[in-house]
Order: structure tokens, then sequence, then C-alpha cells
């Protein structure tokens, strides 16, 4: 298959597990992912598979950043909160589809690398910062969306404080090692909704920023 045919192919497991938004799929097709790997893993770019980025790390398979982009219900006016920028693939998907990003990771060596990445190729609507994500950014809030990728053991009180009402979470549930639930939740005035995307594997929220193991 030429890479041609491996994009054709990605694309359309994308819609055939349930990503109905154009957008969305258009965002996919035209977000070069061998732009956010390393060395020999950039020619598995296009295999709809997880693969390792540093500090021990992963970014997400295509697959799963479609079905996470697109029950996220964003819009060109959408101010998101990411936590987990890891390589910033999916960070850059959500830049492309929304007004304002900011986009938290708690390894420094990922935060520069993935900030250079971002701001090199146009993404000019991103802010990435070194931190606990779990924190959210209390002076930014409150936020249409939020994004987590990585797992935590349930949804952190504080960022769905920093949740719009209306607006929308999507996250992985569960504990490390083990099968977690990909969860969306719509913030309303007086309940919180949630619904289950999936059963997924992600690396787990891990509270405080790392410390260095040199650079
Ligand atoms: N979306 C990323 C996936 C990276 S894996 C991509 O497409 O590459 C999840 C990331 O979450 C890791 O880089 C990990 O360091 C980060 N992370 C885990 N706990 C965190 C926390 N409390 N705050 C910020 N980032 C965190």
């Amino acid at each position: 298959m030429n890479n041609t045919e491996k994009k054709l192919k990605l694309i359309l497991t994308m819609k055939k597990i349930g990503v109905k938004d154009n957008r969305v799929l258009k965002t996919m097709e035209t977000t070069d992912r061998s732009l956010f790997l390393d060395g020999i893993f950039k020619a598995k770019s296009l295999e709809d598979i997880p693969l390792p980025i540093d500090c021990g790390q992963t970014i997400s398979q295509p697959s799963l950043v479609a079905v996470m982009t697109d029950k996220l219900n964003l819009t060109s006016r959408c101010k998101v909160l990411e936590i987990g920028t890891g390589s910033g693939y999916q960070t850059a998907i959500l830049s492309k589809l929304s007004r304002r990003v900011y986009s938290i990771e708690r390894h420094e060596k990922l935060k520069i690398k993935a900030q250079k990445l971002l701001h090199e190729n146009g993404f000019n609507n991103v802010t990435t910062i070194l931190g606990d994500g779990s924190q959210g950014i209390e002076r930014q809030a409150p936020f249409d969306r939020i994004i987590l990728t990585a797992a935590a053991e349930d949804v952190p009180k504080i960022l769905l404080g920093q949740l719009k009402v209306g607006g929308v979470m999507v996250l992985p549930i569960g504990l490390p090692q083990s099968d977690q639930t990909l969860i969306r939740l719509r913030k309303e005035p007086m309940q919180v909704i949630y619904d289950e995307i999936a059963n997924v594997r992600f690396v787990p929220l891990v509270e405080g920023i790392a410390i260095q193991e040199g650079m």
C-alpha cells in the first residue's frame, strides 16, 4: 500500500467507527502525524496504532484522536483546554478546529518540543504550558471544551469547575494498566450528563511536574 492508500484506509476506519463530522475527517486527513514522531516511527505515522514518544509516553492512535475530537463538537469559537500535550499531535488537530487552545504537559522536554513544532508549523492559536494539568488554568477559565489524553481515576473536580455550563469534556477514566472507559460529559446548569464512548488504554494522569532526567 502506498501512503495515499494508507491514508484512505485510515479515514475509512474513522468513518466506520462513527466519526461523522467532515471537518474532523478533513483535519485528520490534512494534518501530518509524522511531524510529531521521531526517527523510525515517522515511517509508521499512517498506521492506526499508538507509538512511543519521549519520556516514556505515547502518541495516541489516529482513529482515537479522531473519535475524541469528534465527541468534543468543536466550533471555531471554542476556547479549549487540553491536558497532556505529549507530541502535540492532538493539539494540532484541536488548533485547526477551534479559536484558542491551551495545552498543559508535565514533562518539560515534551512541552518544549511540542511548542517548537506547533509554532514552526503555523499552529499560532496554541499556548503550551508546563504544569500539572489536573489543576487546569484558573486565570483562563472557564473553557468551552476540555480534553484529557491521560487517564484519571475519576473526573478531576477542579477541571469540572473550569468547564463552562453547556461545555463538553472528553476524558479516559480508570486505573493505570487496566481497561479504561472513554467518557464524554456535558455540564448542564443543574447536572452533569455522562456518556460512555469506548474502552480504551491511556497513560495515567500523574500529579505534579515531572522531575527532569536530563534533556
Ligand atoms: N495527546 C498526546 C498524547 C500524549 S500521552 C499526543 O497526541 O501525543 C499523555 C500525556 O499526558 C503525556 O505526555 C504525559 O506526560 C501527560 N500527562 C500525564 N499527566 C499529566 C498531568 N497531570 N498534567 C499534564 N500532563 C500530563
